[in-house]
């Protein structure tokens, strides 16, 4: 049984003094939240503050991007041994944004990823094709490239899958129930190809305009193992809610 997975991704919202009144009003309501793994990723700038905040909590820390060199002249980067230190058990690498935005390619991605599992971090690994690729019914070759790629060579240990959609990310579409099925069970016969019965072991998340009114429809699928939440994490009721999705 894969206990389900429910993260947060911030993205660049939410200073210091925003981050400690969400989780000072979220960390006590699902405190009994057993059934659950949690993780909430704020922007670096917020990392420490949350960090303190969730000490002895049932709450996961992650980042939501790390650079594959462990020091050195790369202004504006950070390391795996950084956000280990500042108390960080996860990280978000592959983020379409990232890759869309930032240009990181399958190879970069690749070689974080390899950074983050040797340093120790789990790591949420994102893949997803856009809504030109969707249409011209090139959704499975870009799942199988992005895999592929960004997994060659990296173990099963600690990996977490989000499976995003490009055109459900913060557009308020989300994928049907069975549309994530479809593409988790694709992702599940890859991960089978490269982990054998591991596999069965690995969350598969969905992200893509999760809310509290779809969380559990989408959960009610056999390979969907928890969410990627953008938008609706930034409110402590909505992502509470998404939390308790089985309650
Ligand atoms: C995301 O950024 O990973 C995401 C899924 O965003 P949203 O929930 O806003 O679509």
């Amino acid at each position: 049984m894969r206990k389900p997975c429910i993260a947060a991704n911030w993205k660049m919202y939410k200073t210091m003094g925003e981050t400690e009144a969400f989780l000072k009003a979220f960390i006590p309501a699902v405190s009994s939240v057993g059934d659950v793994d949690i993780v909430v990723a704020p922007p670096f700038t917020s990392l420490y503050t949350a960090s303190q905040l969730l000490k002895g909590t049932n709450i996961k820390l992650s980042a939501q991007n790390v650079y594959y060199e462990a020091e050195g002249a790369y202004t504006g980067e950070v390391s795996t041994k950084m956000i280990l230190d500042i108390g960080c058990t996860h990280v978000i690498i592959g983020h379409s944004e990232r890759r869309q935005y930032f240009g990181e390619t399958d190879e970069i991605l690749n070689k974080k990823a390899k950074a983050a599992k040797a340093a120790g971090l789990s790591v949420i690994f994102c893949i997803g094709e856009s809504l030109e690729e969707r249409n011209t019914g090139k959704t499975f070759d870009i799942i199988k490239r992005e895999i592929e790629g960004g997994l060659k060579d990296i173990d099963s240990d600690n990996l977490v899958i989000a499976y995003e959609p490009i055109w459900a990310i913060g557009t308020g579409i989300t994928a049907t129930p069975e549309q994530a099925q479809e593409a988790h069970a694709y992702v599940r016969d890859m991960l089978r190809n490269l982990y054998a019965n591991k596999a069965d072991e690995i969350r598969i998340l969905y992200g893509g305009s999760i809310k509290p009114e779809n969380i559990k429809e989408i959960m009610s699928k056999p390979d969907v193992d928890g969410g990627l939440v953008g938008g609706a994490s930034l409110k402590a009721d909505s992502f509470e809610k998404i939390v308790k999705f089985n309650k």
